[in-house]
């Protein structure tokens, strides 16, 4: 049994891996319940394996051994998928495997072409530029006795960060007129609780400033909550985004999904934000553009500072197997290499690849009407091309 939680551990040592002599893969396989079905992905998923395997067969690059290794990891994926695997929100699903097992998977929020690469060490290219545009949330749950922090990022709960037991006898400096007169008026429950939350506050604000989340959310009994929040420091409070009902003691999986609830809200707030900015202030200053066409040029240009698209867009067109350049039109062979052109059903996936290895920050902005309206698909532009 693989245990998901565990795996997404590994992450640092995925992307800090010293190449050696076994075989790593990596999959990546789409799997976003909006376009494809359990069965679907499932026939993709045998089809990219049975044909790297036949690749593999006829290869003299590999020892019988390796070829053995990479059978074996194959088979443990497929197993996986199979048995324990559900989309939920991901809808890319990136499994990394080594040593005849899988030894981390990531669950992505783009979609992304399914395929299957073997090297002496996993492929992070794409992963890196994800994991650094992500954003990180802080839920500090927190009662009266117990607090605790949790990271989620990509709709999963990644870390427990954080934990705090109010069990200290508080420290107050009596020399200070005013802590004495704070004394007297306190009971002696609430200047331990007084005394709890500034300790939760102080180390909360550590930890926002270290980088180790960028926005926070509070979790707890309402009362609480609110008597919480007298306490937070401004700069937390300009990073947070709302709270949501939780004991300290709740499940992880409870306080993720009220979470996840929550910062979808509040992603979807600002992608409908963006979208306006897109239409109404960057298009008419020629930093924007709307619709494939326009948004596959300025990608080719490398103009592109933020892709935006719906989950409604697709669109055919053809892709040049050398060198990536993606086009509406099915020329004879590629403009810049003239390699043959390959018409693809869907080039979305090409599309949103070509943009994260180039860095561009990617927003999938669901639903928006005002983007259906503009062809479902745009950008937001790092520089302006002067008309030749
Ligand atoms: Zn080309």
């Amino acid at each position: 049994m693989i245990d998901v939680k565990d795996l997404s551990k590994n992450l640092d040592e995925i992307l800090n891996y010293e190449p050696s002599d076994e075989p790593v893969i990596s999959l990546y396989l789409g799997v976003d319940a909006a376009r494809i079905t359990k069965q679907e992905y499932t026939t993709v998923l045998n089809s990219i394996m049975t044909s790297k395997k036949a690749e593999i067969e006829t290869s003299s690059v590999y020892q019988p051994s390796q070829k053995k290794s990479i059978y074996e990891m194959m088979d443990a994926i497929k197993l996986y998928i199979n048995d324990y695997f559900r989309p939920e929100s991901a809808k890319t699903l990136l499994i990394f495997a080594k040593e005849g097992k899988i030894f981390s998977i990531v669950r992505i929020p783009f979609n992304l072409k399914s395929k299957i690469i073997i090297d002496p060490k996993p492929h992070t290219q794409i992963l890196r530029a994800i994991l650094s545009s992500i954003t990180k949330y802080g839920i500090l749950v927190i009662d009266r006795e117990k607090a605790q922090i949790i990271l989620m990022s990509m709709g999963e709960i990644k870390q427990f960060l954080d934990a705090f037991i109010s069990d200290v006898p508080p420290k107050v400096n009596y020399r200070s007129q005013l802590a004495l007169r704070e004394k007297n008026i306190l009971s002696r429950f609430e200047e331990k609780l007084h005394h709890f939350f500034k300790i939760i506050n102080e180390k909360t604000l550590i930890h926002l400033r270290e980088g180790k989340f960028d926005n926070i959310i509070l979790a707890g009994r309402k009362e609480i909550v609110s008597q919480f929040s007298n306490y937070i420091h401004s700069f937390i409070a300009q990073k947070y985004i709302g709270s949501i009902a939780a004991e300290v003691d709740d499940l992880p999986h409870i306080i993720r999904d009220r979470a996840k609830e929550l910062i979808d809200r509040h992603e979807l707030g600002l992608k409908n934000k963006l979208v306006g900015q897109l239409i109404d202030n960057y298009c008419p200053q020629e930093l924007g553009v709307l619709g494939v066409q326009a948004t596959i040029n300025a990608l080719m240009l490398e103009q592109v500072r933020t892709l935006i698209y719906n989950n409604e867009f697709s669109a055919p067109g053809y892709v040049c197997s050398e060198c990536g350049f993606i086009s509406l039109s099915p020329d004879s062979s590629c403009p810049y290499c003239s390699s043959t052109l390959t018409f693809y059903n869907d080039i979305t996936d090409e599309i949103v690849e070509t943009a994260i290895k180039q860095g561009c920050e990617i927003v999938d902005a669901q639903t928006n009407e005002r983007l259906a309206e503009n062809g479902n698909i745009g950008a937001i532009l790092r520089f302006r091309i002067e008309a030749v």
